[in-house]
Order: structure tokens, then C-alpha cells, then sequence
């Protein structure tokens, strides 16, 4: 059987995609359609051949999905869709329906979309990307791969908020995670780095990229996780505010007339770094630090010590720690962020060998010194290839 995965992360006005082998892990194609809906639209394909780029409309995500098929048929490699073992998407939010992955039929599709409420800017865009995929690729099983799954293992003392009951239940109230995909492949990849099964160690996985969110990882199980209803608590993020007193809201409805709308907007959109620096790009907040901006070096130290809070919160919950691991588009690239968010733990055996830390990393890497009693690790996550390993597992499983 071929081990070939089309995975898609349909966005509301994009579409990512990657052809991944899943036994050679290699990615035979990357691309990217951006701008749907808007008067123009932007596709990056990478190949075989090279890269291609199309500057041209993308009316909605049927149209985007043709034109991959068009670009893959142009410029390879072919996607004979007797060779494509499944379809990975993607999905945001699965609620306390989906503990794993599931095949997706019209059933599946449907409690997805109904999971909208829950994440209104994703679920219904994912659903747009598995409408298009399905119609491309109608005889190929499709798989929804959850970010919130790997989270469906934590307890109620951790998942549960302390409010009502009865109104938790009716809405559906409580913390479900996110970035679920990568903290798992991160946490088992520091596993097979440490020598052991999963199931034998305590990681910290920090996954820091314009989203950012911690999780305790015990044995192999997700226990304690940042994220809750929404990817908006928890870590400082690019744009996202992360933890805040909810009083804030009300406060602000009330003394400055903000509309439910524009609260979204301020904390989702126009918070984080860029709220407290004017920078949304780690690269630029250091820059601004090194030109003397004081408000950007503020900006990093709340960061580091929402990092370092969580850090010491999970080694409460875990007791013991194996391993912290670094994650993602800052976690991987960004050695000051590394250094400076877990300095000062030494007592609790975390260090950071500036030697070792220095500069991009982009490969599994140990960065503290021999003997530390906590590993701390670089892994570049990699979230496609855990969704396609998902997909595979899926359809031998049915
Ligand atoms: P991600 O969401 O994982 O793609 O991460 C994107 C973020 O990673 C960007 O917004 C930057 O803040 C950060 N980033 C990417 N490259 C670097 C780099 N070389 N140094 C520092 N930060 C970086």
C-alpha cells in the first residue's frame, strides 16, 4: 500500500497543503493558496520542478482547491488519486466529540460544522477546505485530524473552569486545548530522543510560534494544557493577549462602550506583542530592544515570565520532569526567547548552555549541559507528517 497523504490546513482565506510519504517522511510537494474571497488571490506551489507562483482570483475554497489539482497536474508530481492513500485535514476544534481521528463521511462533516460555535473563525473554514477536498477527491478516504484531541486525556480539575455547572453544560464550557498535533509529535519525538517509550516520561513541551501554548505532558498523556475554550489563554502570543483577569471585559464595556466585537478584536487581534511592543514578528520586538525601545524590552519580559509562570506550574502538576522542549517558529529559531524564559529555574534543575542554544536550530537538539537534571530539547515540530501519520493509522485501523 502507497503511504502517500495529501494534508490540507484549510484557513478562511487560505489553503495549505503538503503530499507527504509517510514512511520516508518525505514531503513530495508544499504549497499555498492565499487571499480566497479577496479581488486578488495568491498561489505558491513547490515541486519536483521547483516553485510556481500564480497571481490570480480564488473566489472561494472549491475554486482554490481546482487550481491545486491544475497545479499538480502541471508541474507534478501527478496526484493519481489511486495512489493517495487519504486526504489529513486539519481541524481546529472537536469539542468533547472527538477524543481521535475520524474518517469523515456526511455524518462526521456535520458535527464538525456544528462545532462552529466553539471556534467560529476555524471549524467553518476547515469544513470549506473538506467540502472542496472531497469533491476533488472523491474515491480517496479523507481524515479529520483534531488540534484539540491530544487534550481530551485532561482531568476535570484541569479542564473544568470554576463556574457554573449548569451554564458550563449548556454551552459547553471548558478548557479543550489547541496546537494538540504538535505537542504530541513534539512529546513523542523527546521521548524517542531520551531512549524511552512515551509512556516513561514527564515533558514540558513549549510550543512558541505566532500562536504559543504550553502543555504537561505525562506518560505520554496530555495533563495540564494552556489553551482553553479558545486559543486565546494562556502564553503571551503575536497578537493574542493570552491570560487576563476576565473583569477586564466588563470593565472596558463599560467605562470605554467596547462592543462584544471590538473586545474580540482587541485581545484576539490587536494584543500580545503587538499590543505591547508594536511588533507581531519576534525578529523585530529584539530589534526594537537593540535600537533601546523600551517598551519592546518590557514587551519580552512579560513573555518570558508568562513562560516561566507556566513552566513552574506544570512542574508543580508533574512532579517530576524529564524534559522541556521548544517548539515552533520561536521556540525553534529564537535563542534569546530560549535562554530568557527559563532563566533562573537552575534550583529546580532547568538550564540552558548558551553554547549549545546558540543561534537556529533546526534539528533535535539537547541544550542543556551534560549531568542537567531536566533534558531541554529542540524539536522542530512537524505538524503534517503527525496528521498524516494519523490518516494512515486511520484507514489500516478501519
Ligand atoms: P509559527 O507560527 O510557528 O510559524 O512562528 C512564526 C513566528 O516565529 C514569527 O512570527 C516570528 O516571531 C518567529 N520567528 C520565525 N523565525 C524567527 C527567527 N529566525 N528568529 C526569531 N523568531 C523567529
Amino acid at each position: 500500500m502507497s503511504t502517500r497523504v495529501l494534508v490540507i490546513n484549510s484557513g478562511s482565506s487560505s489553503i495549505k497543503y503538503q503530499l507527504l510519504d509517510v514512511e520516508t517522511h518525505e514531503a513530495l510537494a508544499t504549497g499555498l493558496v492565499e487571499r480566497i474571497g479577496q479581488p486578488t488571490g495568491k498561489l505558491k506551489h513547490t515541486g519536483p520542478a521547483g516553485t510556481t507562483t500564480l497571481e490570480q482570483p480564488v473566489p472561494d475554497h472549491e475554486a482554490g482547491m481546482a487550481m491545486v489539482l491544475q497545479l499538480f497536474e502541471e508541474h507534478g508530481p501527478r496526484l493519481v488519486e489511486s495512489e493517495l492513500t487519504a486526504v489529513g485535514h486539519r481541524i481546529v476544534q472537536g469539542g468533547s466529540v472527538f477524543a481521535g481521528p475520524a474518517v469523515i463521511d456526511d455524518a462526521v462533516l456535520q458535527q464538525i460544522d456544528d462545532l462552529s460555535s466553539l471556534a467560529p473563525l476555524h471549524n467553518p473554514a476547515n469544513v470549506a477546505g473538506v467540502r472542496a477536498a472531497r469533491h476533488a477527491f472523491p474515491s480517496t478516504p479523507h481524515v479529520a485530524v483534531f488540534d484539540t484531541a491530544f487534550h481530551s486525556t485532561l482531568e476535570p480539575a484541569a479542564y473544568e473552569y470554576a463556574i457554573d455547572r449548569e451554564v458550563a453544560r449548556r454551552y459547553a464550557i471548558r478548557r479543550y486545548g489547541a496546537h494538540g498535533t504538535s505537542h504530541l509529535y513534539v512529546s513523542r519525538q523527546a521521548a524517542a530522543f531520551l531512549g524511552k517509550d512515551p509512556s516513561e516520561v514527564n515533558v514540558i513541551v513549549l510550543h512558541l510560534g505566532n500562536g504559543a501554548s504550553a502543555t504537561a505532558v505525562r506518560g505520554g498523556r496530555s495533563v495540564e494544557t494552556s489553551m482553553g475554550l479558545t486559543p486565546l489563554e494562556g502564553l503571551v502570543m503575536g497578537t493574542r493577549s493570552g491570560d487576563l483577569d476576565p473583569a477586564v471585559l466588563f470593565h472596558l464595556a463599560r467605562v470605554a462602550g467596547m462592543s462584544i466585537d471590538e473586545l474580540d478584536d482587541l485581545l484576539n487581534r490587536r494584543s500580545g506583542m503587538l499590543g505591547l511592543s508594536g511588533h507581531t514578528d519576534m525578529r523585530d520586538v529584539h530589534a526594537a530592544v537593540e535600537a533601546g525601545d523600551e517598551n519592546a524590552r518590557t514587551a519580552l519580559d512579560v513573555y518570558y515570565h508568562r513562560i516561566k509562570g507556566y513552566v513552574g506550574s506544570y512542574y508543580a502538576h508533574l512532579g517530576r520532569v524529564d524534559a522541556i522542549v521548544f517548539t515552533a517558529g520561536i521556540g525553534e529559531n529564537d535563542d534569546l526567547v530560549r535562554a530568557g524564559a527559563l532563566a533562573g529555574l537552575e534550583r529546580l534543575g532547568i538550564e540552558v548552555d548558551p553554547e549549545r542554544n546558540a543561534g537556529r536550530i533546526t534539528e533535535e537538539k539537547v541544550i542543556s549541559p551534560d549531568g542537567a537534571e531536566v533534558t531541554v530539547l529542540v524539536i522542530p515540530t512537524n505538524e503534517e507528517l503527525e496528521i498524516a501519520r494519523q490518516a494512515v493509522e486511520t484507514i489500516s485501523a478501519g
